[in-house]
């Protein structure tokens, strides 16, 4: 199957679920060579996982096709943002005060209306990143008192379990007690299962792309 077949399919998937889904074709580590099937087929939303990897590979294409998204899924130093805010259209990975308030500062001075997703450590592990569970109700609060951010959603990357509907509900609980619509949950392995649980934003690499290396 080329990439638009594996494409289509993941559309086909999810019109038979009857959902409103974006689909995120996740591009990092793969070329513009490999990508450009997907462009040309019309496809709009991309991620990248890292600032300076996404300016070199989407800044022209971006001058050339306004339509394009990108978005950032992985985390984001201070020191990245201001290069970031020019380059995406979404960032996902929106998960501490100091980050929000030079977000804040960085996307007004170029005038520029970033989305943004509050990443949830919904597993409460050490080694990954995101607002914990306890501290999110606040931090929404900070972002919307403080910040002009506009907050469209929560994002989240499970625990590897069998459980993923156990961690995509709890997600899916904090966003509608905080009234916060979108939900950026589920990946090549698990989208049908988050959709299930109420994403509205998958972010899938390996199954479109094939495997990184
Ligand atoms: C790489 C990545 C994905 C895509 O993962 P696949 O398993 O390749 O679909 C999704 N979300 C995040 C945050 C990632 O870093």
């Amino acid at each position: 199957m080329t990439i638009v077949d594996k494409l289509k399919k993941i559309h086909n998937n999810i019109l038979s679920t009857a959902s409103r889904v974006t689909v995120i074709a996740v591009s990092k580590t793969f070329s513009l060579e490999n990508i450009q099937p997907l462009i040309d087929y019309g496809h709009i939303h991309y991620g990248e996982n890292r600032v300076t990897e996404a300016i070199q590979k989407w800044s022209e294409l971006l001058i050339k096709n306004k339509d394009l998204k990108i978005h950032l899924i992985g985390s984001l130093q201070t020191n990245k943002v201001k290069e970031a805010v020019k380059i995406f259209s979404y960032i996902h990975s929106l998960d501490s005060e100091r980050l929000a308030l030079k977000l804040h500062e960085e996307q007004k001075k170029i005038n520029k209306k970033i989305k943004y997703f509050i990443q949830i450590n919904i597993g409460n592990e050490n080694q990954k990143s995101g607002v914990t569970i306890n501290d999110a109700d606040n931090f929404i609060n900070f972002c919307r008192n403080n910040t002009s951010l506009d907050i469209i959603g929560l994002m989240c990357i499970p625990p590897l379990s069998k459980d993923g509907g156990l961690y995509f509900s709890r997600l899916k609980d904090i966003a509608k007690k905080n009234k916060i619509t979108e939900l950026s949950m589920g990946m090549s392995s698990d989208y049908m299962d988050a959709i299930k649980y109420g994403s509205t934003f998958v972010r899938i690499g390996s199954y479109i792309f094939g495997e990184r290396s």
